[in-house]
């Protein structure tokens, strides 16, 4: 038996390399795999360029910031966009442009 490496469960391999239990976990897994590589990117794009929080309060953000918001102004965005998605139902402020 082997435990996956996605979801930790154990199961019987039908090959030796396989270190998945199905499938869905290898495709999962891979997902997993390039966000976290797309999001390395991002972050290094960021690196000398000048990001001033979109809220209007001229702060500067860090690299890592990943909301457009600095924490203060993240507060009421956050609270702004339970607002707008109870007005509107589903609104799509997750899509990366
Ligand atoms: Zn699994
Ligand atoms: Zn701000």
């Amino acid at each position: 038996m082997k435990r996956c490496e996605h979801c930790s469960k154990t199961f019987k391999p039908n090959v030796s390399y396989q270190i998945y239990c199905s499938e869905v976990c290898r495709e999962e897994a891979t997902k997993q795999k390039i966000a976290e590589r797309y999001q390395v990117l991002r972050t290094q794009k960021r690196i000398g360029k000048k990001r001033i929080c979109l809220g209007g309060c001229g702060q500067q953000l860090s690299i890592y910031n990943d909301s457009g918001f600095c924490a203060n102004c993240n507060i009421h965005q956050k609270a702004l966009e339970k607002m707008l998605k109870q007005l509107k139902g589903f609104i799509d402020y997750e899509q990366d442009n």
